[in-house]
């Protein structure tokens, strides 16, 4: 019997579909405008192969704990699988499988040569100390060392990881190995093996293609209100360069709410998470906004840049924005999705707006191996050529097609990635 369900077809969405769900859906949707062979889709609705693994921690008090981890590898038939590693409570396998499969269609999209990962472990990483959140890490790296390689599958940071896990990452596969290989994992600090411009890559490309999103629809930057919910690397970098670039920031938030001011918020004077964790309500703002409240607000651009499924059948109608630009990985619903296109508000889907990171761990990659560092500069102006080239890739079919934003990334995803396993074939 085929292992994918289809009930999730006709599913009312009382409560927010999975991240597999939506992702399998996306991919059923989108397989109706791309002329990609029924086999070649059919092989996409299913991971390569799905690890879990136990990672016993020792806590500082001597004590023991056992957190569960996952490595869901979707497809590599274009490269290297290629994806974040998330530490958060409520990773399951199978959300691990719906974010792959996300990175698939990114790295295509972005016409990257890497296939789509993802793994986490479930656990609150707020609830561990420096010290455990190492050992934790150095375990799971040693878990799934197997699975990785800088040729094989290469992690990088996701919610609740960073440069640093990176860094103990690559040390203790490398110890492993007995030979220093930064390629393997992707994210990690510029001192050791990272790439400049990685930290904010992902903000960047979504101020990229917000700048670009406004000009299409014939705004002008600088009398652009944009709302954004999140300001962690995304967020804050989105927000901070929009800013930048003139747009008028109006609200901001973290996991704590968020703050408002029609008359713009000086972005640079709030500290990202980075900088200093949930500190955007300790910023005198005129107003102070729920993170529910921000994505209905009046603005021109919303960027939910936060977490998944916050744009759901249950708010998709109140939201005012003229344009949605995913931040995050999987912030709008099926249902969410439907609801906005028939209200003719176009969502610019993640797998194009927040792509920005994976193609500077790209980048990352290319240095590691040829052990030749590129400066800053060379990376801004590289990620811009590259977001340029996949915006105008996915803005000619929604102009020659007339598909939605989401479905015309989706096609020139498949249509590459449908290329390829013809060229390659099934084998044994
Ligand atoms: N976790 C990031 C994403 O979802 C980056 C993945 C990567 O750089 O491999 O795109």
């Amino acid at each position: 019997m085929p292992a994918t369900t289809t009930t999730e077809d006709d599913r009312e969405e009382s409560e927010p579909e999975s991240a597999l769900e939506t992702a399998r859906r996306q991919l059923r949707e989108a397989a109706e405008h791309v002329d990609v062979d029924s086999g070649v889709i059919e092989r996409l609705k299913h991971p390569t192969r799905v690890v879990r693994v136990s990672v016993p921690v020792e806590r500082d008090d001597g004590t023991v704990d056992v957190f569960e981890g996952y490595r869901a590898q979707h497809d590599d038939v274009r490269g290297p699988y290629k994806g974040g590693l998330r530490y958060h409570p409520e990773v399951t396998d199978e959300e691990c499988i719906g974010l792959s499969m996300w990175m698939t269609w990114k790295c295509a999209v972005m016409d990257l040569p890497f296939g789509g990962a993802k793994g986490g472990v479930v656990v609150n990483p707020k609830d561990l100390s420096d010290d455990e959140r190492e050992r934790l890490t150095r375990r799971f790296a040693e878990e799934i060392r197997d699975e990785v390689g800088p040729n094989q599958d290469i992690p990088a940071p996701d919610m609740g990881t960073d440069a640093q896990t990176m860094a103990w990452f690559m040390d203790a596969y490398s110890m492993q190995q007995g030979e220093t290989i930064p390629g393997v994992v992707t994210g990690k600090p510029p001192v050791a093996g990272g790439s400049h411009g990685r930290e904010e890559a992902p903000g960047r490309s979504v101020a990229i293609v917000t700048r670009e999103a406004i000009d299409y629809y014939d705004k002008d930057i600088a009398d652009t209100d944009v709302a954004v919910q999140g300001f962690g690397s995304v967020g804050s970098n989105a927000a901070k360069l929009l800013d930048d670039w003139g747009a008028n920031v109006v609200a901001v938030s973290d996991v704590n709410g968020g703050i408002h001011d029609p008359d713009g918020l000086d972005t640079h004077a709030i500290p990202s998470h980075a900088e200093e964790p949930e500190a955007v309500m300790g910023y005198d703002a005129t107003s102070t906004i729920t993170n529910g409240d921000l994505l209905e607000l009046d603005v021109d651009v919303v960027v939910p840049a936060a977490i998944g499924n916050v744009l759901t059948e249950a708010n998709a109608d109140s939201v005012q924005a003229d344009i949605v630009v995913e931040g995050a990985n999987g912030p709008t619903t099926s249902r969410a999705d439907e609801m906005l296109a028939e209200r003719g508000i176009p969502v610019i889907p993640d797998i194009l707006a927040n792509a920005g990171g994976v193609t500077v761990s790209y980048f990352e990659w290319l240095q590691d191996i040829n052990r030749r560092k590129w400066s800053g500069e060379r990376v801004r102006e590289e990620l811009e050529s590259e977001m340029l080239s996949a915006w105008d890739a996915v803005r000619s079919v929604v102009d020659e097609r007339d598909l939605r934003w989401r479905d015309a990334a989706y096609v020139v995803a498949l249509e590459r990635i449908g290329r390829a396993k013809e060229a390659r074939g099934l084998w044994p």
